[in-house]
């Protein structure tokens, strides 16, 4: 099971198995995966402390300060896990290593970086392969999933995938490809990085530091043939058109973008000089994105929903539910109030109409203005409707600023 990752800092060297974790790493690191953590960070506080604190499902949780020779003794620890040399302590040092766990082996990417007060530590525990969750897993409804499902029975069109950083669109471009038969096509990924193994795919890593650019790969994976181009994510105007261009020329791509809604990632690609008859031609699904944490179903208690949260549902014209979800806290959440999380989408499936709005002179408004006539719900649309079936909390999906019907401008 040795996997050896290149680096973004490749003098380093390549990451490294270990079954030898030095112990405070190793007893960190099972804390935090324990909790649900994805990230561990340890920083230097004021002239005599080090802060522990692990991001759980997005959110940052602090753990008790520890002294600074215990702190400097846990950099020191990380340092000797991810094989730095230790005369180079004024340098930002990456490399990645391997943690053997009760689950199997997690791969953990470490940073370590000189702050104005002592170095500072990051790890990254990341996802293994069999985490990819199910379609049905993500949040989409199950006509959403239906919707999908038929738009990827097509031979060839785009379907993007757009949201922030950190919503979930690698995931969900994952999960989506396992609807397609891959054994059966030819399927090549272009992705920066490469985060989890898809079978049948063949997973291209653009790396720029060698020459091999975003633009640059997307393009030679369209010399190798493929049925299936996944693409994530879509960062400059040359893979934009690339993107487009394949997708218009027989081939299925799938992609991610970031942009917060299904119309902003329309106007990116127009942004990019994608040529309008292209895209119209091309699009046939935009699916916008956007992740809240699902609160913990032991320990939810209902509350009654203020004034100002019923004017909030009657505006985007959903009727109030009774009550809502309050997070509380209990041992199953590790007192958090949240455990795990769960996507808020909008999906637009771009049928003829749809396609000659896109293709027009003001491509995106015409498309937002068709958006609202057919009434297709928003990404806080869908938060609401998961506050009131008790998936998630109005914190929650408020905390995201996640456009909703009553605070776009007038359409065209
Ligand atoms: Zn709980």
């Amino acid at each position: 099971m040795k996997r050896e990752r290149e680096t973004a800092v490749p003098e380093e060297g390549s990451g490294t198995w270990r079954d030898d974790v030095p112990e405070r790493v190793s007893a960190v690191l099972s804390d935090a995966l324990e909790m649900g953590a994805t990230d561990v960070h340890v920083d230097p506080v004021g002239s005599n402390a080090y802060r522990v604190r692990y991001r759980v499902d997005g959110a940052i949780h602090p753990k008790a300060e520890i002294s600074k020779a215990e702190g400097q003794h846990l950099v020191n620890e990380i340092k000797v896990a991810a094989q730095f040399t230790p005369d180079r302590a004024f340098t930002a040092l990456e490399n990645r290593f391997t943690l053997d766990t009760d689950e199997g082996p997690r791969e953990v990417r470490v940073t370590v970086l000189p702050t104005a007060k002592r170095e500072a530590a990051h790890l990254r525990v990341l996802s293994p392969p069999s985490e990819v969750l199910r379609p049905t897993e993500l949040g989409l409804s199950e006509a959403h999933l239906s919707l999908i499902r038929r738009t990827l029975r097509r031979p060839e069109g785009l379907i993007l995938i757009s949201g922030p950083t950190g919503a979930g669109k690698t995931m969900t471009l994952y999960s989506l490809a396992s609807f397609l038969d891959l054994e059966t096509v030819i399927a090549v990924s272009v992705e920066d990085p490469v985060e989890y193994d898809l079978r049948y795919v063949r997973q291209v890593q653009a790396d720029p530091e060698r020459g091999l650019s975003m633009p640059a790969a997307v393009k030679a994976v369209l010399r190798m043939d493929p049925d299936i181009i996944l693409v994530g994510e879509i960062r400059d105007a040359q893979s934009a058109i690339t993107a487009v261009r394949a997708a218009a020329s027989g081939r299925f791509v799938l992609a991610t973008t970031h942009a917060t809604d299904a119309v902003l990632a329309v106007e990116a690609c127009l942004y990019s000089s994608v040529p309008r008859h292209l895209l119209g031609s091309a699009l046939r699904l935009v699916i916008s994105q956007a992740l809240v944490r699902s609160v913990c179903g032991h320990c939810a208690e209902p509350r009654e929903l203020s004034g100002e949260e019923r004017e909030l549902f009657q505006a985007e014209g959903l009727a109030p539910p009774s009550c809502v979800p309050s997070a509380q806290g209990c041992e199953a959440c590790h007192h958090f109030g949240y455990r795990g999380r769960t996507g808020l989408f909008q999906v637009v499936a771009l049928d003829r109409e749809m396609a000659v709005a896109v293709s027009g002179t003001h491509g995106a408004e015409a498309l937002r203005s068709r958006i609202a006539q057919r009434g297709l719900p928003s990404l806080l649309q869908d938060g609401l409707t998961k506050v009131a079936s008790g998936v998630t909390t109005m914190e929650e999906v408020r905390s995201l600023h996640v456009p909703g019907e009553s605070e776009k401008g007038d359409p065209d």
